[in-house]
């Protein structure tokens, strides 16, 4: 029996004082002993925690009598194994950056779509999916046929989207991300920049819950996530393999960050090929003397940080980003 959960959750709500909130917040996680990384915003919080389940329900509890956060939603995995090392919490300026002001979620978003809603969606002739993810996320997994945009950050979201309105303009648009709160804001900002209200919608929980709620139909490959787990299975209806290796390009969902830490790109590599490339992306990256040893995960832990944040790729690896959902 799997002995630990992670939780994925956010909210928005207009904290007052939302950096004391923080300061104070930690310190309560810090007594509970979870791990995960909490980001608190004046607009709300947005999480990805991991702890037993005796944790997870105290968690829960704690946020749920708090009126601010009346009706927060969790989406929860079992898990072997903790999804982070430590605990973070933070305060910023957005609880998911997207770099547009005035756009609320809970004032105007895209009409909410519950999972069983998104099946019965999958084959209308005047429906399309969009990814509001970012490429990194989407080459390991999307909905099949879906729109996807060439991103490397959720802040490119709003120019790209831009470029799509004409085109589909009749058309009914299910956008969907990994938990949803990237919708929140996506859709909100479809609607507030001249897509038709009424044909913008988002899933409810985003693939997550779609997965847990109706098996995954028609989404292809995994879902990338923002913690140690790098992805989750969500299809176990007509399941496939989208991504190949970089190196062999077999059929393989494995991401690693690259061994030459100022690389530190995200990407896929199969098992054998790790141990062939020490990790490397490329020849060029496992010739630089400050390779990090490899050993069969591609993951690099917190001592990797500064490098981490230095490193060009520093918005791709899944480690030292924001959580997103
Ligand atoms: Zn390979
Ligand atoms: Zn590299």
């Amino acid at each position: 029996m799997k002995t630990l959960r992670t939780l994925l959750f956010y909210k928005f709500a207009r904290i007052p004082n939302a950096e004391q909130f923080a300061a104070d917040h930690l310190d309560y996680c810090h007594q509970l002993g979870i791990v995960g990384r909490i980001l608190v915003a004046d607009e709300g919080i947005n999480g990805t925690i991991s702890g037993t389940i005796e944790q997870c329900d105290a968690y829960i509890q704690h946020l749920r009598q708090q009126p601010l956060f009346e009706g927060i939603e969790f989406k929860i995995d079992e898990e072997d194994l903790h999804s982070f090392h430590k605990i973070h919490v933070r305060y910023r300026p957005e609880i998911v950056h997207f770099g547009v002001p005035n756009i609320d979620p809970n004032t105007s978003t895209g009409i909410y779509l519950e999972p069983d809603e998104v099946l019965a969606m999958l084959d209308e002739p005047d429906v399309v999916f969009l990814d509001t993810r970012n490429k990194v996320e989407y080459e390991v997994g999307k909905f099949k046929n879906a729109i996807t945009l060439d991103i490397d950050t959720f802040r490119e979201f709003p120019e790209k989207v831009d470029e799509l309105r004409e085109q589909y303009k009749d058309k009914r648009i299910v956008t969907y991300c990994t938990g949803g709160i990237r919708c929140e804001k996506a859709t909100a900002y479809m609607v507030q920049s001249g897509f038709e209200a009424d044909k913008i919608f988002q899933i409810h929980g985003g693939i997550i819950r779609y997965a847990k709620e109706t098996g995954g139909k028609d989404f292809e490959g995994v879902c990338y996530v923002f913690d140690q787990r790098i992805t989750v299975p969500v299809n176990e209806v007509n399941p496939s393999v989208i991504s190949t290796c970089r190196i062999c390009g077999k059929s393989e969902v494995r991401m690693v960050n690259c061994a030459n830490p100022e690389c530190n790109e995200h990407f896929v590599l199969c098992e054998s090929c790790g141990w062939k490339m020490q990790g490397a992306c490329s020849e060029a990256c496992q010739q630089v003397p400050r390779l990090r040893p490899y050993d069969g995960t591609g993951y690099y832990c917190r001592t990797g940080k500064q490098l981490f944040s230095k490193a060009k790729n520093a918005h791709r690896p899944a480690f030292s980003s924001t959580p997103q959902q």
